[in-house]
């Protein structure tokens, strides 16, 4: 289950931007933490849930979940130990909480616009509304930001430089009106700051490519002052997302400027293994932390694994590389595995004969769908029903292109009668549609890491095991 869990997260990691984070530094420039528990009261009311819980978490540590009540309601006590950044997830999503001891704080949510929705009342609310409204701007600002990457370094930087000071002053006005704590202070501080600071590190990347520009754009070296002044090792900010985005970029961007000045590489041809392990590298020499260090090889190794698709040997000797780097890695168990089963899933193997259910409910092994014949299975969910009427068009018009194949849906999170009833509404072929009962099983043994994810085999054999049902090659 733990091991589910990690995967899930660093999926949703990969995808999500990356929700991992970290502040050491300024939990000792505080001064004295009082350890004693004190109690913590976080409830509130869900709208429209899309789970029937919803999870408080501080870092990576579960602290207590709740089961929403019949009117979506749901309450969490607890006492906290350490005041800061926690964050809820009410599945699929997550959002940061900031909690203090002796904080009763409620939340009201409605999922169909989540962010956009959420609204923090009680004591510590006025934190945890800035927070929220900091997270949106920041989106808004990243559409603005877009636009920006054309200039020039001097007038890209004076830009970035006036949206950061514009929050600055936000806040300033905020702590006129309200006491905010210096470590809750110290974080708004860090949300400001990271969010600029991303912008900087994509910068030289999204200037070349804006421009169109043959080489990376000489940067002036006040462009990077920041970088003197960065806390690597912020202990508090490890699972907040600015912090731990900033820290991917900032690696990616020294990674390519360390390549570009220490090798002859041609990163043209054989460039994804050869920068990622100068990332590793770099890990290695700048951070400390042991969490930070683990969780970021994780993201590499995991990015590696699952978008470059590099070749089997490359593969191999990447993870060696990786286990010489972080032999007692936190997350070992669960990249092993991931690494197990995309080897499962290379070409000529076959397909593992994980069970699913046929439209008369009874158990199939994928093995016995696939044999003797060319198939090509698609991932559904009724949660997603726009999604499935995109592959269902999608299939529709690119059926002529494959008449030896057969495609087949592999239905999940759905249950069995409403399954039935999307099969008849859209009058799908019962002999070609499946559910799983375990799809989480399903998504880790055969890497289901995005929606569109499809599998070809022939004669029960994988031809090809990391294709993309809208966009397949024929
Ligand atoms: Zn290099």
């Amino acid at each position: 289950m733990a091991l589910v869990h990690l995967y899930l997260c660093i999926i949703g990691l990969i995808m999500k931007k990356g929700f991992l984070i970290l502040v050491c530094v300024l939990a000792y420039s505080c001064g004295v933490i009082d350890k004693r528990p004190s109690p913590v009261y976080f409830g509130g009311e869900i709208v429209n849930p899309t789970s029937p819980y919803l999870v408080l978490f501080k870092d990576d540590q579960v602290i207590d979940s709740a089961k929403l009540d019949r009117s979506n309601r749901f309450k969490i006590n607890f006492m906290a130990e350490t005041e800061g950044l926690y964050h809820f997830d009410h599945s699929p999503q997550f959002h940061y909480v900031y909690l203090e001891k002796g904080d009763s704080l409620s939340l009201r949510l409605n999922t169909l616009e989540f962010d956009e929705s959420i609204v923090f009342s009680g004591k510590g609310e006025e934190i945890n509304n800035f927070i929220v409204e900091l997270f949106l701007a920041n989106e808004e600002d990243e559409r603005i930001v877009d636009q920006y990457f054309q200039l020039e370094p001097d007038v890209f930087d004076e830009k970035i430089e006036s949206i950061r000071q514009e929050k600055l002053e936000q806040l300033s006005a905020l702590l006129k009106e309200v006491s905010l704590s210096p470590r809750a202070t110290a974080l708004i501080n860090a949300t400001i700051d990271y969010n600029a600071f991303i912008y900087k590190e994509k910068y030289p990347f999204y200037h070349k490519r804006a421009t169109h520009e043959e080489n990376l754009h000489n940067i002036p070296s006040k462009f990077y002052s920041y970088r003197n002044e960065l806390s690597l090792n912020n202990k508090d900010l490890i699972y907040f997302r600015p912090y731990y985005n900033f820290m991917k970029y900032h690696l990616g961007n020294l990674a390519y400027i360390e390549c570009k000045e220490m090798c002859q590489t041609n990163l043209d041809a054989n460039g994804a293994i050869h920068l990622n392990e100068h990332k590793l590298k770099l890990i290695d020499n700048l951070i400390q932390e042991k969490k930070l260090k683990d969780n970021l090889y994780r993201n590499v190794v995991m990015y590696y694994l699952l978008k470059v698709r590099d070749t089997p040997e490359n593969t191999l000797s990447f993870m060696e590389t990786f286990k010489e780097y972080s032999p007692g890695n936190i997350h070992m168990d669960e990249i092993d595995q991931l690494f197990k089963d995309i080897n499962n899933l290379q070409p000529n193997n076959s397909i593992p004969n994980l069970m699913v259910q046929n439209s008369d409910g009874r158990p199939v092994g994928l093995n016995d769908i696939s044999k003797d014949k060319k198939v090509i299975f698609y991932f559904w969910s009724a949660k997603h029903e726009n999604h499935f009427k995109n592959i269902q068009a999608r299939l529709n018009s690119i059926a002529s292109h494959y008449p030896e194949h057969t495609f087949i849906g592999i239905n999940r999170s759905t249950d069995y009668n409403q399954w039935q009833r999307m099969i008849e509404r859209y009058q799908l072929n019962k002999n070609n549609q499946y559910r799983s009962e375990d799809y989480e099983m399903l998504k880790t043994s055969l890497v289901i890491d995005h929606m569109n994810k499809s599998i070809i085999i022939e004669n029960g054999r994988i031809v090809n095991g990391f294709a993309d049902i809208l966009n397949l090659q024929y």
